[in-house]
């Protein structure tokens, strides 16, 4: 059976796609070059993940410690709101970058999106893989 289609194989052992055409061998090879291509993101995608983790458990604390204080720190609440609002945004990039080299259209991204194809690319098109960010100059 062809590794790729499914189909029954003529006779030879050993090989694992349809003969000719070559068109599943080299599928098959495109489908795992897009798996490979898109690590990268998928690694940025699962450290941001693990950032908005850490926020969402300071976030617990920062609440938990507000509740019976005799003050609020001014703009404590909008700091911590702020710290997500950039990380969510960073989260959506990586997510468009890890589809893009996984080969995705513009068109599903979109629709994930709630965007049209066009949108979809005018927003998302030059975005870069940045992560993790380069270190702020103090
Ligand atoms: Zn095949």
């Amino acid at each position: 059976m062809c590794d790729w289609c499914g189909r029954a194989l003529p006779g030879g052992r050993g090989r694992r796609y349809c003969p000719r055409p070559r068109t599943c061998r080299q599928a098959a090879y495109r489908a795992r070059r897009r798996v490979e291509a898109a690590v990268p993101a998928r690694v940025a995608l699962s450290q941001i993940n693990q950032e908005l983790q850490a926020h969402a458990y300071a976030l617990d604390e920062l609440i938990a410690a507000g509740t019976g204080a005799r003050r609020v720190v001014p703009g404590i609440h909008c700091t911590a709101a702020a710290d997500f609002q950039h990380l969510v945004g960073e989260l959506v990039r990586c997510a468009v970058v890890a589809d893009r080299e996984a080969g995705t259209t513009w068109a599903v991204i979109g629709e994930a999106l709630g965007l049209s194809a066009d949108a979809a690319r005018a927003r998302y098109g030059k975005v870069r893989l940045l992560w993790p960010p380069p270190p702020q100059p103090t």
